[in-house]
């Protein structure tokens, strides 16, 4: 089934500057803004300005523009950050969350960008 794209999710609603926001980088296809509810000294979520819903959606539909400008503001965003492993910083985690096994709480893509302190394990052991 296509992906049908919900257009009152809240990033929906930031990207039309209907909900406040504390931007850390805007380009013309991309907004790098810090999570409300941080789960690390830094969190940062990027997204596509295009109405994608997840990553393989943005993946397989987006522009070549598109997904060159989302990747690249994702390493600006890294370099802002001074994580870069490869810069002497500390490193990072970046997960997206898509659908219901992963618990995708809102239906636009958003690649979390978490760093700032050692992140654990990459997931939390299984509880079936
Ligand atoms: P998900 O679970 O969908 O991967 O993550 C959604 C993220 O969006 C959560 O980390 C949550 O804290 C963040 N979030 C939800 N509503 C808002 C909001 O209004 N503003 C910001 N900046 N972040 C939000």
């Amino acid at each position: 089934m296509p992906y049908a794209y919900d257009d009152q999710n809240i990033f929906a609603k930031i990207l039309r500057g209907e909900i406040p926001k504390d931007t850390v980088l805007e380009t013309e296809h991309s907004l790098a803004f810090r999570d409300i509810n941080p789960q690390a000294p830094a969190h940062v979520l990027v997204i596509p300005k295009g109405p994608y819903v997840t990553f393989d959606h943005f993946a397989l539909e987006a522009s070549v523009e598109e997904i060159v400008d989302y990747t690249r503001t994702i390493g600006a965003v890294c370099k802002m950050m001074g994580v870069q492993p490869g810069e002497g910083g500390a490193g990072y985690r970046t997960l997206s969350n898509a659908g219901d096994d992963a618990v995708q709480e809102v239906p636009h893509l958003h690649v979390h960008i978490l760093a700032g302190r050692p992140l654990g394990p990459m997931l939390l052991p299984a509880r079936n």
